[in-house]
């Protein structure tokens, strides 16, 4: 897409801090450096999130987040681990609309924050039954 600042690094309009690349996918160092080593893995080919994603786009993109995760713990050996984090919609903190994954490495003094908020105790056990019942409909509709 002409406009879209990621599919200009992908075709070398912008500059970027190249980590990897194959005909698929490009890794580069995310410029707000979240945690030391901050790194975006991205399809070459336009998506603008994960809804509209294909399989064989998502099989090329996910396949190289174990190598490039394993290639910042190589690279920092302070490291102690790794969110991979991948938002989705403007809601979802989505600001860039070409798809890709953040790789977070963590490191023991780092001030990133990332929080579950436990609510089990909204839900019955047949309440959730029933929410995975609907899931998995629609997963083989
Ligand atoms: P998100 O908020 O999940 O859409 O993430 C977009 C990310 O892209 C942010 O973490 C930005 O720091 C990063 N970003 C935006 N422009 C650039 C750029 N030119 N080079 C590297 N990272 C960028
Ligand atoms: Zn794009």
């Amino acid at each position: 897409m002409s406009d879209c600042i990621f599919c200009k690094i992908i075709n070398g309009e912008i500059p970027s801090y190249k980590i990897y690349e194959d005909e698929y996918v490009l890794a580069f160092l995310d410029l707000s450096q979240t945690t030391k080593g901050h790194t975006l893995i991205i399809p070459k080919q336009h998506v603008n999130h994960i809804f509209d994603m294909d399989d064989q786009t998502a099989s090329h993109l996910f396949a190289n987040v174990p190598k490039i995760s394993r290639a910042l713990q190589q690279t920092f050996s302070e490291m102690v681990g790794i969110n991979i984090v991948n938002n989705n919609g403007e809601a979802a903190g989505q600001t860039v609309f070409h798809s890709h994954i953040h790789l977070i490495p963590r490191y023991d003094d780092d001030d990133f924050n990332i929080q579950f908020n436990d609510h089990q105790l909204q839900y019955t056990p047949e309440e959730l039954a029933t929410l995975a019942n609907h899931i998995q409909k629609e997963v083989s509709a």
